[in-house]
């Protein structure tokens, strides 16, 4: 099917191979970019893990990237000022950060060994896991934002996941920020990293939280929904299950002390009821940061307490005895330990 230009759709079987039927949860579109299409997101009656379907096929998902895209912006390296000023910055923001700490990425203790970032984007992340001793290589998909993270002096594949080849040697920590829900193959893709990863690896991931009451209020207009680039749309429980197929035993879960998808998603809300101006200044407050970060922490804290932040950031060890059907016929639990 085509939607728009050379935008070609398919339909998508549930990845876990569930024999049974699916559930229609709600249709969407772009509202990040505002790009043509409107999409399903249709939930499997046997595992419940909701995915998007039909949606943009491999060759053609690429044009819901446009180059300022979130994400490949976010991650640049930019020249260090040199003012007072700055250095006052330098000095407080770790203190700040351990006071604050939002667990967007939250890491298990562990020393400096092989590090892989999947969907590394500009390099920033590989760039302070460097200078924290790691040696480091990224897959990013997008050629512009991999090929700035290569000139930092880091080996990165530009393509997919599903494309890349193996690292020289095996892996100790594998992470991908906020990627896991836009591989077009995710259990495929955890299979790979399982065996690219060294017997005692971790493999730590952040996802947008599908079982939050955030999604429950928003639905459509959820920013953590973003249509048709997030393909699957976890919960603990379903996510759980995923990692178990790919190899992976989920061990803690960590929920993000952030409200940023909450506020973003009210400004979606005010914006289609035709409060574009509201919207919009709602939208560059979530982006701000800085004293209002600080001033909606407590209220981010107690929503998180409760599990009910829009994001979440997983640790997951690998599974030693990847055979047998345990794989597949989950607990339905969430199965990790549950952090705030
Ligand atoms: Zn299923």
């Amino acid at each position: 099917m085509v939607i728009s230009g050379d935008i070609c759709l398919e339909d998508v079987a549930c990845p876990l191979n569930c024999p049974g039927e699916d559930e229609f949860v709600l249709t969407g579109c772009d509202m990040l970019h505002g790009s043509p299409g409107e999409f399903s997101v249709l939930k499997c009656r046997s595992c419940g893990l909701m995915r998007t379907s039909p949606r943009p096929t491999s060759d053609t998902i690429v044009s819901y990237y446009p180059p300022d895209y979130g994400p490949y912006v976010g991650t640049r390296i930019e020249q260090q000022s040199s003012s007072w000023f700055s250095g006052i910055k330098n000095l407080v923001r770790p203190l700040a950060m351990r006071v604050f700490d939002s667990k967007t990425e939250a890491l298990p203790p562990m020393r400096p060994g092989r590090l892989l970032e999947i969907g590394c984007a500009s390099g920033s992340f590989l760039h302070k896991m460097a200078g924290r001793g790691w040696q480091v290589e990224g897959v990013e998909f997008s050629k512009q934002p991999a090929e700035a993270a290569g000139r930092l002096g880091y080996k990165v594949y530009a393509g997919q996941m599903e494309t890349a080849p193996e690292p020289v040697n095996p892996v100790d920590l594998i992470v991908g920020w906020m990627v896991l829900e836009h591989l077009m193959d995710p259990v495929g893709s955890l299979k790979k990293m399982n065996e690219w990863a060294s017997p005692d690896a971790w493999l730590v991931l952040s996802v947008p939280n599908a079982g939050s009451i955030e999604f429950e209020i928003f639905k459509d207009k959820w920013y953590a929904l973003q249509l048709p680039t997030h393909c699957y749309h976890f919960t603990p429980e379903s996510l759980t299950k995923v990692l178990r197929l790919g190899g992976w035993e989920l061990e803690n879960i960590h929920h993000q002390r952030s409200v940023t998808n909450l506020i973003v998603s009210l400004a979606y809300v005010m914006e289609s009821k035709g409060w574009k101006r509201l919207g919009k200044r709602l939208r560059d407050f979530a982006f701000a940061g800085g004293i209002f970060f600080y001033l909606l922490f407590p209220v981010a804290w107690v929503l998180a307490v409760f599990g009910q932040t829009g994001r979440m950031t997983v640790w997951a060890r690998k599974r030693v005895d990847t055979s047998g059907p345990s794989l597949h016929t989950g607990s339905g639990s969430s199965g990790g330990k549950i952090e705030e």
